[in-house]
């Protein structure tokens, strides 16, 4: 059996590290917004290339708390538009909805999958106030160009990095590229927590300082309360975690370009488009996403020699129930990669035998 991504063993790697912090820590017994958050915030801040990282509870918070502080600021108002991909998990526009903002759902490429310069300059119109560049599989989909453009029309760019940490736009970070950005560390995206934890990166004073105030109850100063916030922190014991792996961040992200360069060699098979890379160097392969008309059969047969794969995503945001209201959009790419996309395993453990398999597997694949 060849799992999607064996979480307990890519951890495990890290189990002597992870369990003298968490010793020390239970002894220090300082448990939140202590010594281990204050330096993953300014370790993942230096890896990114920004002037501020606050830690918080989760991706989705992460979000939430750019869009929140945007609006407490000024900078955006309830009702605003904000243009967001059709695919990508749901996270990222509930984001905008539970803000009271408006979300305006974008076509993908059907080359890359990523809604990116010619598919947001496409979308963009005069109620535009704010875009969500989701670097979606761990592919960069932020160009200079639309950042230009987006300056100039005075459009706030969000990106939503929760599957690209490492990756490249030119030698620029994906999450320093736009006026702020959403990390998740969730235990499965490409730098993992033991549970839930999530960061905002931002080059932005201003907006540093609020979303620090509103992530914990909207206080810098204790029993001070200057905003109306929330409580969501990240913890040490995940800090601690996320110090410890951020360390191999880099090279675990190279193996998994070798092992996805490896598949997209191996796959040959008029049935199955192999995804189209344009620079090795820049992606992190969060996900590896390949496209068959006949993906439920391919998904089987796969499945009937042992290998796991996933669907990033089988149903696109408009076609969701909480989005009854966008149903008759007709975003025909985002509908077809709901349909088409299969998830093949793709981690830094996969084996040379298990990458093997798995390319003849989908060669031997007939419909
Ligand atoms: C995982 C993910 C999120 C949400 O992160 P959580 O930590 O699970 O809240 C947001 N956006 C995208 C694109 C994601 O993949």
């Amino acid at each position: 059996m060849i799992p999607y991504l064996p979480l307990k063993e890519i951890n495990a790697q890290y189990s002597a590290a992870i369990g003298e912090a968490i010793d020390r820590i239970q002894k220090e017994g300082w448990y939140i917004l202590g010594r281990e958050c204050t330096a993953f915030e300014q370790e993942y801040a230096q890896y990114i290339g920004t002037r501020h990282c606050i830690g918080c509870g989760n991706g989705y918070d992460a979000l939430w708390l750019i869009f929140s502080a945007l609006k407490q600021l000024g900078r955006l108002s309830d009702g605003d538009k904000v243009l967001v991909p059709a695919n990508t998990f749901i996270a990222s526009a509930l984001a905008v909805s539970n803000n009271n903002l408006r979300v305006h759902f974008v076509e993908p490429s059907d080359t890359s999958y990523v809604a990116g310069e010619k598919e947001i300059l496409a979308a963009i119109d005069e109620q535009t106030k704010a875009v969500l560049l989701v670097h979606l599989y761990g592919q960069n989909s932020f160009s200079d160009n639309l950042a230009r453009e987006c300056r100039r029309r005075g459009i706030i760019i969000v990106e939503d990095n929760a599957q690209a940490h490492g990756a490249l736009y030119g030698g620029r970070r994906t999450g320093s590229l736009g006026d702020a950005a959403a990390h998740s560390f969730y235990p499965g995206k490409n730098l993992g927590a033991l549970g839930d934890a999530g960061a905002i990166t931002t080059d932005d004073d201003t907006l540093a300082r609020a979303i620090k105030e509103i992530h914990n109850y909207g206080s810098s100063t204790k029993y001070i309360h200057s905003r109306i916030g929330v409580n969501s922190r990240l913890d040490e014991i995940q800090a601690a975690v996320l110090r410890i792996k951020l360390r191999t961040l880099d090279r675990e992200n190279e193996a998994r370009r070798s092992v996805a360069r490896a598949l997209i060699e191996g796959i040959d098979n008029p049935l199955v488009a192999a995804p189209r890379i344009d620079d090795y160097t820049q992606h992190v392969f969060h996900v590896f996403a390949l496209m068959s008309p006949r993906r439920d059969a391919l998904k089987e047969h796969l499945a009937a020699r042992g290998i796991e794969t996933q669907i990033h995503y089988p149903i696109p945001l408009h076609r969701q129930e909480c989005y009854k209201e966008y149903a008759a959009q007709h975003l025909p790419t985002a509908q077809r990669l709901a349909q088409e996309e299969l998830s093949l395993p793709c981690h830094p453990l996969l084996a040379p035998a298990d990458i093997k398999h798995i390319t003849e597997c989908v060669n031997s694949f007939k419909g």
